[in-house]
């Protein structure tokens, strides 16, 4: 199976250089299990100042990021623009279409001519073209999983008060937000996309279930739980958050390990990593119990654990 490939369209390449050389993210390059290509946008320019950004139309704080450097680095990977112009996902507005959308003066990215990369239009080769912005859909595991099922995935990074829009709604699948909180630009929300993306292709994790058991995990209840609601794995999942994990010493800070993590009795043990799942899931995300996969017991469990919630209050 060919890897899995990331092409990153920035201002700062020199950004991602630390963060490829560590721990999972180096050794999946390594091993050739994803690949990288970052691209800096001042490549795609051509005056002598290499100019990525221009002053907002309607006035107003900051620089926009130029839609023609852009729609040129798209190009340059064989991205084309998409025929319908329709609001994409996460895209509400609506943009009038330039009189001369078909041919005429300036760049017009239909006519652009992609040097070949053996890559072709979304949809046939499986890519996807992302924006990251602050006002994207949320990014989440499940997203993270479809990501790590396409061929290749195109993150643009935004900075200064964003993207023409226009390079959204021509060529963006998807416009995502790593969260509620503006950031200086999208190297670092490029990073955490590509991070939890990667982390999900067979291979990179030692063990290939790890990814199911972690917090957000599959909610598949055959996963998650036996008949009688002990979680099958050592771990759990199911959509709930990660139950706490300790290791040596025993004692440390004066706080012991849970002495049931001790005992050897791994049916205990899943117990009680599956209530501390339901008790951290309900006290720091309650939303995610919604849609998690519940057995009889869990919910038994959580009904107690809300007792004791209203009780204490
Ligand atoms: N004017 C924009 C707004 O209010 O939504 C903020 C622009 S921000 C200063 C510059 C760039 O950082 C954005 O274009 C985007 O690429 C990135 N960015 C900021 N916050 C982000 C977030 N929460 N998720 C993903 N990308 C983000």
């Amino acid at each position: 199976m060919a890897p899995l490939r990331f092409e990153i369209v920035t201002i700062f390449p020199g950004f991602f250089a630390g963060f490829f050389e560590h721990g999972i993210v180096r050794r999946a390059l390594a091993e050739g299990l994803v690949e990288v290509g970052v691209h800096d946008l001042r490549a795609f320019t051509h005056d002598r100042h290499r100019t990525v950004d221009d002053r907002p139309f309607g006035g107003g704080e900051g620089m926009v990021l130029k839609p023609e450097p852009l729609a040129e680095a798209l190009a340059a990977l064989g991205i084309e623009p998409r025929s319908d112009t329709s609001p994409c996902q996460g895209t509400a507005l609506e943009v009038a279409k330039a009189p001369d959308a078909e041919g005429g003066g300036g760049f017009n990215p239909r006519n652009a001519q992609p040097e070949s990369t053996g890559a072709s239009t979304p949809g046939e080769s499986r890519t996807r073209v992302i924006l990251l912005s602050a006002q994207g859909r949320p990014f989440t595991q499940a997203m993270a999983r479809e990501l790590a099922g396409q061929d290749r995935v195109v993150l643009i990074c935004g900075r200064y008060e964003g993207v023409d829009e226009r390079i959204n709604r021509l060529y963006c699948d998807q416009e995502l937000s790593i969260g509620d909180y503006v950031l200086s630009g999208g190297e670092l929300a490029a990073a955490v996309v590509l991070d939890a993306t990667m982390r999900l292709i067979p291979g990179v994790l030692g063990n290939e279930a790890s990814g199911e058991f972690e917090s957000f995990g599959v909610t598949d209840g055959e996963i998650a739980t036996d008949a009688d609601g002990v979680p099958r794995s050592q771990h759990g999942a199911g959509g709930l958050l990660d139950y706490p994990h300790y290791t040596r010493p025993a004692e440390f800070g004066g706080l012991r390990a849970p002495d049931v993590l001790m005992n050897g009795d791994h049916r205990q043990i899943r117990r009680w990593r599956r209530e501390q799942q339901l008790r951290k899931t309900l006290a720091n995300r309650p939303d995610l119990l919604e849609k998690a996969a519940l057995s009889k017991e869990d919910l038994k469990l959580l009904e107690a654990l809300r007792q004791q919630t209203d009780q204490a209050t």
